[in-house]
C-alpha cells in the first residue's frame, strides 16, 4: 500500500536575516550561517582565518587595493590624511593648528588694516 506524504512545505527563498539576500543553510544567508559557524566552531573559524591569510599572502596587490577601499570607506579623510604625510609630513592636526594660526593672523591683520583706516 502506497504511503500519501502531504505536499512538502514551500520554503522562502530569500534569508530571514537578509531578505535580499538567498537561503546559504539554515534559513540563514551564507554571512550570517558562517558568523554564528565561527561562534560556535572555532576550528572552522581557525580554518577561514588561515584560508584568508593564504590569499592574502598570494594576492598582495588585490589585498592593498580592497585595504585601500575599506579604510576609504570607514574614514573619508583617510585619502586627505595620506597625501598630507605623504606630500607635506604633515598630520591633520598639524594641518589644523597651523590654519588656525594663520587664521587668527589674517583676522589681526584685518583688525589691523581697519584701526589705520579709521585713523586716517
Ligand atoms: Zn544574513
Amino acid at each position: 500500500m502506497a504511503k500519501h506524504y502531504p505536499p512538502p512545505i514551500p520554503k522562502s527563498k530569500f534569508a530571514s536575516c537578509h531578505p535580499a539576500k538567498s537561503i546559504y543553510a539554515k534559513g540563514l544567508c551564507r554571512s550570517c550561517y558562517e558568523k554564528q559557524l565561527r561562534l560556535i566552531n572555532p576550528e572552522f573559524a581557525e580554518r577561514q582565518r588561515e584560508n584568508c591569510r593564504q590569499w592574502a599572502a598570494n594576492h598582495t596587490d588585490q589585498k592593498r587595493a580592497i585595504d585601500k577601499l575599506y579604510r576609504a570607506k570607514k574614514d573619508p579623510d583617510w585619502h586627505w590624511a595620506q597625501k598630507l604625510r605623504t606630500n607635506y609630513h604633515m598630520t591633520p592636526r598639524q594641518y589644523d593648528l597651523i590654519l588656525q594660526k594663520n587664521k587668527m593672523e589674517f583676522a589681526r591683520f584685518v583688525v589691523i588694516n581697519q584701526q589705520k583706516r579709521d585713523c586716517q
